[in-house]
């Protein structure tokens, strides 16, 4: 398939290329829609194979970032940024000359910072551009709302299947003690639930998460088949695979990471297997809600957090409709996301 081919199929609006040799920056900006509004995305730093592994990863990143803004009911598109460079190699005029390409959508584009960028990065970028959202001393970080919305998320499908929804007694494994999985687990250990946990690196957050919050701490490939309630990714994409089904013996899969079903084959199999599953970019949209505000409006933390418990709503409507059609919640998901882009 030719670039342009790929790009129709995605349905992309534009697509630019930019390289800055002085700076240092070869990057791609890919705007998949902005019928709802600005579109908004982060910027990815990531040291790709090659173009072509950039490319695919922009398109797919943008257009779930349309999906992610319309579902979460914001008046913003979706767009994504990728800078193909090592994290070693960044630099001040690197995020610099980034800011100049998102000023040549002239508003259309909103970056803010992703994978291997950080509030540091969006500060040389603030330099060039006022194009940048998730500002340190406006909506700050995006992981406790995030947090908010995950556990928000795991009270409507604890509710889809017990008719309650406490989590009292509950067994929840959380793949991930980073910036939003400790922060969930904290917050599931206050409401009541049993942890199972596992953690590749950062041996004090496992500590504590064992001695402070009573979890028990399995190895990274051991939680797939833990016995629990709900098994909450919060690390990587894809966990739910053909590998991992057939290990699963949670009830549901509700969590933050991002895309992770594997494939539409995966997401049918899941369901076959009678497992419930929170679609990601609707459990996992907190942390838009709270940056994207940016964008279009004064930033309002209650509105804020007004919106991110919506989530509980839509994720429970996920599920009823999952149910009554037979189809599985990631594609009532986007179908969701796509008749409010596209009306
Ligand atoms: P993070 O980098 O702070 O934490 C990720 C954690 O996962 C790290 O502690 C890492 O050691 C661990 N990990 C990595 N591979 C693992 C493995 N194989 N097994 C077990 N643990 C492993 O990231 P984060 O900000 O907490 O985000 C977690 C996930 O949620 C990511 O997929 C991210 O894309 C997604 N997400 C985050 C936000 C946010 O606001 N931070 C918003 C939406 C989605």
């Amino acid at each position: 398939m030719t670039n342009i081919e790929m790009i129709r199929t995605y349905g992309h609006e534009q697509v630019a290329y930019f390289n800055n040799e002085k700076a240092g920056l070869k990057a791609i900006i890919a705007l998949h829609n902005t019928n709802l509004g600005p579109a908004v995305g982060g910027c990815r730093l990531w040291p790709y194979a090659s173009e072509e592994d950039a490319l695919f990863d922009v398109l797919r990143l943008s257009r779930g970032m349309s999906h992610k803004n319309a579902a979460a009911g914001l008046p913003l598109g979706g767009a994504k940024g990728v800078i193909i460079a090592d994290p070693s190699e960044k630099t001040e005029a690197m995020f610099e000359a980034f800011g100049e390409a998102v000023n040549t959508f002239m508003g259309k584009y909103y970056t803010a910072e992703d994978v291997n960028t950080d509030t540091k990065d969006a500060d040389y970028m603030l330099r060039t551009t006022k194009y940048v959202v998730g500002r340190e001393n406006v909506s700050g970080d995006p992981s406790p709302f995030t947090v908010i919305g995950v556990y928000d998320g795991i009270r409507a499908v604890a509710n889809f299947m017990n008719g309650s929804d406490s989590l009292e007694g509950l067994t929840i494994a959380v793949q991930g003690l980073g910036k939003v999985g400790l922060g969930l687990a904290e917050t599931l250990h206050e409401a009541g639930a049993k942890l199972i946990v596992c953690n590749n690196s950062n041996r004090e957050a496992m500590q504590y998460a064992v001695d402070k919050l009573g979890a028990v701490e399995v190895g990274k490939d051991e939680i797939y088949g833990v016995e629990c309630d709900i098994f909450a990714p919060c690390a990587l994409g894809a966990v739910v695979n053909s590998k991992t089904i057939p290990q699963f013996k949670c009830k549901a899969i509700a969590g933050a990471a991002n895309n992770v079903i594997y494939d539409d084959a995966a997401g049918q199999a899941l369901k076959d297997k009678g497992i419930l599953y929170a679609p990601d970019f609707i459990i996992n949209g907190g942390g838009v809600i709270n940056a994207g505000q940016e964008a279009f409006t004064t930033y309002d933390k209650e509105k804020v957090l007004e919106q991110v418990h919506n989530i509980y709503n839509v994720v429970y409507r996920m599920l009823e409709e999952s149910a009554k059609t037979g189809k599985p919640e990631g594609v009532i998901a986007t179908e969701y996301a796509e008749s409010l882009i596209y009306k």
